[in-house]
């Protein structure tokens, strides 16, 4: 094979995907109008329903814009050489290859950041301002953004640096270190991505004493769960849109609900999405998901090894001088559609967790406040009730909400 097919092989997923992608999309819009199934007709009234299907639409507009843009921007890099641009201001500051990687890296991510920038800033601003989602500042925005980079450099940084170095010391071995270097980066992540990593966006304080406390406490207890660590996020700082999550595992787990939650739903509902999330804790779904992704990287790193050592990958891309950071850029998009398939997979297996969690919560604790909870948080959040099947088949990482009530109704 040629660097020229290979580019053109490059050049052919990237256009694929983005049109498969677009197709799925104009489908789910067809269905925006769709009326209501009998099940979810109390959801939202005329006007919210109204409101919700110009709020879906105006997403949609506005998702056919960045994405056009995002592919045409790729694709103008690929045909004028970006890549090597890049790549030479990376080598005019240094001959070694880990100091090389970072400078390229670094203007790569933080110069498609500022580009998209303008978008995410009218997303929040301008659509969901409109739509009263909003409660971001500008300050907050921006600290986001920075926090955002600096917390990319020294981990994303430190991480690719290890990666090279040990590509360097083990040549193509270096896969096996890397798997060990990103498995416990994972788990370490996941116990203590709550206390870590949360405060320096949000802040976080222990549920206070009352009947809502109580209440959670007193279902935990008929379910042998020991739940002590329950905080309160202020989700509230950004968005009115509410949620809930588990997180860690063994002495370290710990629930986060969101403010917002607290204050839309009342306290039966919040015990009833506590249930739902325990289930996924109780059936396994946490630590299952956790090995799934760490044996996914270890397969991806093993197929990254057979390929990083050919120069094809690099020239390409238009790079003349092979090296591993440019063989990562080409490996990541040859690989793509792989990792679209596994990702459909995790979405197939994430939607039959959640029909278990929601039987987990109907069997300890009640169907009836998780339907209604499932329904407000619908409507707070101005969701399609209407979605196209071959769009949750590709896109949901859970069942749709008719799919959901069906089933607790059962
Ligand atoms: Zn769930």
């Amino acid at each position: 094979m040629t660097d020229t097919t290979l580019f053109y092989i490059i050049i052919a997923i990237l256009i694929i995907n983005f049109i498969v992608d677009k197709i799925l999309d104009a489908l789910n819009a067809k269905h925006f109008k769709d009326k209501l199934p009998e099940d979810l007709q109390d959801v939202y009234d005329d006007v919210e329903y109204k409101k919700s299907q110009n709020y879906k639409a105006t997403n949609y507009k506005f998702g056919i814009l960045t994405s056009t843009f995002s592919i045409l921007l790729t694709l103008g890099f690929l045909f004028f050489d970006g890549f090597e641009f890049v790549d030479n201001i990376a080598r005019s500051y240094s001959d070694s290859p880990i100091i090389i990687a970072l400078i390229f890296f670094g203007i790569i991510m933080i110069g498609s950041d500022i580009v998209s920038t303008p978008f995410s800033y009218y997303s929040t601003f301008v659509i969901e301002e409109k739509f009263g989602f909003n409660k971001t500042t500008v300050k907050t925005f921006i600290l986001d953004k920075i926090k955002g980079w600096l917390m990319m450099a020294i981990v994303g940084g430190g991480i690719l640096a290890l990666i090279i170095w040990f590509y360097q010391v083990t040549g193509n071995h270096f896969w096996l270190y890397a798997w060990g270097l990103v498995a416990v980066f994972t788990l370490f992540m996941n116990m203590f991505y709550s206390k870590l990593i949360v405060p320096l966006f949000n802040k976080q304080t222990p549920l206070e004493a009352g009947s809502l406390r109580d209440k959670i406490s007193e279902y935990a207890q008929t379910v042998g769960f020991k739940l002590d660590k329950i905080f309160v996020i202020d989700g509230s700082k950004r968005s009115t849109k509410a949620n809930a999550y588990f997180s860690g595992f063994g002495s370290e787990k710990r629930v986060t609900l969101y403010d917002t939650l607290i204050n839309d739903l009342e306290d039966e509902e919040i015990v009833a999405v506590l249930a739902h999330e325990v289930g996924h804790y109780k059936k396994k779904h946490i630590i299952f998901n956790l090995f799934a992704s760490i044996l996914l990287t270890g397969l991806t790193l093993f197929i990254l090894s057979l390929f990083i050592s050919n120069p094809l990958l690099s020239n390409a891309l238009g790079v003349e001088i092979p090296s591993f950071h440019i063989g990562l850029i080409a490996f990541g998009l040859l690989y793509s559609p792989i990792s679209e398939i596994t990702g459909l997979i995790m979405n197939l297996f994430s939607r039959k967790f959640e029909y278990q969690a929601d039987d987990y919560a109907k069997n300890t604790y009640k169907g009836e406040p998780l339907i209604t909870s499932l329904k407000k948080l619908s409507k707070n959040s101005l969701s399609n009730l209407t979605p196209h099947p071959a769009y949750v088949f590709m896109h949901y990482s859970h069942p749709t909400l008719l799919e959901r009530i069906t089933n607790l109704k059962k």
